[in-house]
């Protein structure tokens, strides 16, 4: 098993943190008077502060993942965890952080945000890890390593051994991002939880399950990290609205499971027709709900599209992406839209 002393990878005044602590903190039982948290007594269930470590959801998940509960954290979208992390992990001007081009922005948007150094390596023509150059850009200040699995926007997932080669070798935390892990057809990570103590994992609610909106992330680690990112998030980070519906949707997991099938579906539906028009160079293999596609004209087909309100996304200006548009699979009567559209092209 891969150990880590955590302690010393935490920044000193979060380690030496007091957190806030609520009243929830102290009774959350339901049964009681509750007159001590100033909460108008009107307006239930919007009344009262949901609970600040949201035990309730935490066991659904657990019981869908196989992860105990306290190894999870939930946040205001992935994007909070990521956030969280840096600032957890990463002190300004003196660490860093290591990943990958072309990958998901917000690792380097909330590194700039934090003032941490945020330092990339170029995938492989295949789109696969240079796990070489990843190892020799780490340094006695590098905190944490993200990598996003299938990776967005290649849409490909990284060889299992790739990973575990980084994770041996990596004495910081390796967060692996699994957004789109309901969609591939290799395996999550979440089993490896136990033998990797640096192994951080985050999933989202934001595509399989359909609910973006809500706002929800979920972070996977050894319990000593996720009680670090614990003590500095904003006490009642999960609305009471977001939590009634990601439990009425655990409920009910049943459609996801047909959403994503269909999705599958769809989405080898239009790869294949897609590969037959003369305007696309190449389709790239897809472990994502969505599809990477290299045409000859990436501008002026977004633009063509745009005009008949279909709206993709043009990727060109990223590393390795020339020339590519990223379209999301839809219904399939939007997917009918856009094939149309490419069938008018020559
Ligand atoms: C869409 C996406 C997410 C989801 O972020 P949320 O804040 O949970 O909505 C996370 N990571 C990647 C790589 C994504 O593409």
């Amino acid at each position: 098993m891969k150990t880590i002393d955590i302690n010393k990878l935490i920044r000193k005044n979060i380690l030496n943190l007091k957190p806030y602590s609520s009243a929830r903190d102290e009774y959350c039982g339901a049964d009681a008077v509750f007159l001590d948290a100033n909460e108008n007594p009107n307006n239930a269930p919007y009344n009262r502060y949901p609970d600040p470590l949201q035990w309730k959801i935490k066991e659904k998940i657990s019981g869908e993942k196989g992860v105990a509960p306290e190894k999870i954290f939930l946040g205001n979208g992935s994007d909070e965890a990521i956030d969280l992390l840096i600032r957890a992990f990463c002190q300004p001007g003196r660490d860093n952080i290591l990943s990958i081009d072309p990958t998901y922005g917000m690792y380097k948007v909330c590194a700039d945000i934090n003032e941490v150094e945020f330092n990339k390596v170029l995938l492989k023509d295949n789109f696969q890890l240079d796990t070489a150059g990843l190892l020799g850009k780490i340094t006695g200040n590098t905190r944490l390593l993200f990598l996003c699995s299938p990776n967005n926007p290649t849409s490909n997932s990284f060889y299992a051994g790739d990973i575990l080669t980084l994770l041996d070798a990596f004495n910081g935390l390796l967060i692996l991002d699994e957004a789109y892990i309901d969609f591939s057809a290799g395996k999550s990570f979440l089993e490896k939880l136990g033998d990797y103590r640096n192994l951080v994992i985050l999933q989202t609610f934001s595509k399989a399950w359909g609910m973006a909106g809500i706002r929800l992330g979920m972070c996977f680690a050894d319990e000593r990290i996720i009680s670090v990112l614990n003590k500095i998030k904003y006490p009642y980070n999960i609305n009471v609205l977001a939590l009634n519906a990601v439990l009425d949707a655990l409920n009910e997991k049943g459609t996801k499971n047909i959403w994503v099938k269909e999705l599958l579906a769809e989405r080898e539906r239009i790869m294949k027709e897609l590969t037959r028009h003369p305007v696309v160079l190449k389709v790239y293999p897809s472990d994502a709900n969505f599809i990477l596609v290299k045409v000859n004209d990436a501008a002026g087909i977004y633009r063509h599209l745009v005009k008949q309100k279909i709206i993709v996304r043009d990727r060109s200006t990223v590393s390795l992406c020339e020339e590519c548009l990223r379209i999301t699979v839809g219904t399939k009567e939007e997917n009918d839209l856009l094939l149309n559209e490419f069938r008018k092209m020559k």
